[in-house]
């Protein structure tokens, strides 16, 4: 087999988009599980949509996925270049390649011209439109006039006559295209610049792409790219398409879709871990064989088999992005903790009273809960509120007949030396004084201090709330 050589050809038209980083992904983990090279190539063709900055945000979120291409712009290995803007001029010589040998025309016709007739064929009830190949019929006394003219022109592809596409799927399997259903369509604009269809087939054969994963909405592109193999007598490569991702009402993920954040800056500036994302995304439409779903970068690589990608969408789960991810702070020393959420913690709340000690020990408490960086801000509220807020479940505690008496009980016998150990006999002396024990008295204290009946370490919550507020909440 020839070395693998994949691709993930971004167009730089915003940030790093969920689908696009999958995309990026199962290209990177084909290419290293067979030692092959993973190659970056920024199609940017459709110059009205690009946008500044487009191309280093893609490369900044790749890299910070851990997506770190073999070749690309700014780091070329001979295939280059990489832009599919500065390869205009091969372009233009392999359509003058196809021109000459009948299978490309220079077309004259307006767009003027070219909706009209489409519009005539919707009226006469066409399900389909395509072009009338008026200037393939052209005479060749007619061809020269034009050519003369200098009016504008773009090269349309001749498709051939009765021909069928088929090419075997690795995730579908075979697939099959009539070229009766295409019509003959455009390989180079007017403006020179090719459309995605030809310049990609150039490219992936001369950058030698032996592998192809894309997203399922190229599908039915391959047979126009195959038919371009074809005729310039070219050995495609293999392709693989991927299937959608969906939310969780099963429809396809659209990016107005906002009770999904989509972009892998969204989640980086919430303070995920990027690990954690690879691992997660790796699980998107594809599947080991084991029930493993914590997976290192290098285990994913010597694990990933293409045979498991899935035929069917996959669904996009929340949940589970946010297990994932609480499995990887879990793994994580308290230090790395501290720097990943306290900067969130910082930004919301005024810190400066509080000792290193102190909030060590409060992203301590929340370790084991926490999902993100600034999850720190909700999980540790309770800390820094002024007054709480009691939800339904804490309203209920708070009139049972034992709380007010574990409150005063709680207050007279307040700590002189604020420790764990002392709160914890301060607790001991309330249920003896009392007579109230088990959750009449735990939850008590919790609410009334918390607003909350769910929480961390109690002795911890009340440790770290220090005296004053614990005082003030009591009273
Ligand atoms: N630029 C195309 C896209 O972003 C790449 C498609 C392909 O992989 O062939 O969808």
């Amino acid at each position: 087999m020839n070395k693998v050589r994949v691709r993930y050809a971004p167009s730089p038209t915003g940030h790093l988009h969920i689908g696009n980083a999958r995309t990026a992904l199962f290209n990177y983990l084909f290419a290293k599980h067979y030692d092959g090279d993973f190659v970056l190539r920024i199609e940017d063709t459709d110059i009205e949509r690009n946008v500044e900055g487009g191309e280093e945000s893609q490369m900044y979120y790749l890299n910070w996925l851990g997506i770190t291409p073999d070749e690309s712009p700014s780091n070329p290995k001979g295939y280059g270049p990489y832009r599919q803007m500065e390869r205009l001029d091969l372009y233009q010589k392999y359509a003058n390649q196809l021109i000459e040998a009948g299978h490309a025309y220079k077309c004259y016709c307006t767009s003027e011209e070219l909706d009209e007739d489409y519009q005539k064929q919707i009226d006469a009830g066409h399900a389909s439109t395509r072009y009338n190949r008026k200037c393939l019929h052209m005479s060749s006394e007619e061809k020269a006039l034009k050519e003369q003219s200098e009016l504008p022109f773009t090269i349309r592809i001749r498709v051939p006559d009765e021909t069928t596409y088929t090419f075997t799927d690795m995730i579908r399997g075979e697939v099959k295209f009539e070229s009766k259903d295409i019509g003959d369509w455009v390989l180079v604009k007017t403006n020179g610049i090719p459309t995605y269809n030809f310049a990609v087939v150039i490219d992936d054969y001369l950058m030698a792409i032996t592998h192809v994963f894309r997203g399922e909405e190229h599908l039915s592109n391959t047979p126009k790219q195959l038919m371009l193999y074809e005729m310039f007598g070219w050995q495609p490569p293999e392709f693989a398409h991927m299937t959608l991702i969906v939310n969780e009402q099963r429809k396809k993920l659209s990016k107005r879709d906002h009770s999904i954040m989509q972009y892998m800056s969204q989640y980086k500036e919430l303070g995920y871990l990027p690990e954690a994302m690879f691992n997660f995304m790796a699980l998107l439409g594809w599947s080991p064989e084991t029930e493993q779903e914590i997976f290192s970068k290098e285990e994913l690589i010597r694990v990933f088999d293409e045979k498991r990608l899935s035929k069917s969408p996959s669904m996009f789960d929340k949940q589970k992005l946010t297990w994932v991810n609480n499995r990887y702070i879990k793994e994580l020393p308290i230090e790395k903790v501290i720097e990943l959420s306290v900067p969130y913690l910082a930004k919301e709340v005024d810190l400066s009273g509080y000792s290193e000690q102190w909030i060590h020990q409060l992203v301590a408490l929340y370790h084991d809960q926490l999902s993100y960086g600034h999850e720190i801000v909700t999980l540790s509220e309770l800390f820094f509120k002024e007054t709480l807020n009691f939800d339904d479940e804490a309203q209920e505690v708070l009139t049972w007949e034992t709380t007010p008496v574990v409150k005063s009980a709680f207050l007279n016998h307040l700590p002189e030396i604020w420790s764990i150990e002392n709160l914890k006999e301060t607790m001991n002396v309330v249920k003896k004084e009392t007579g109230i024990k088990g959750k009449p008295l735990f939850m008590g204290i919790r609410v009334l201090v918390s607003g909350q009946c769910h929480g961390p370490d109690l002795m911890s919550t009340l440790f770290l709330l220090g005296p004053d507020k614990v005082k003030n909440r009591l009273m």
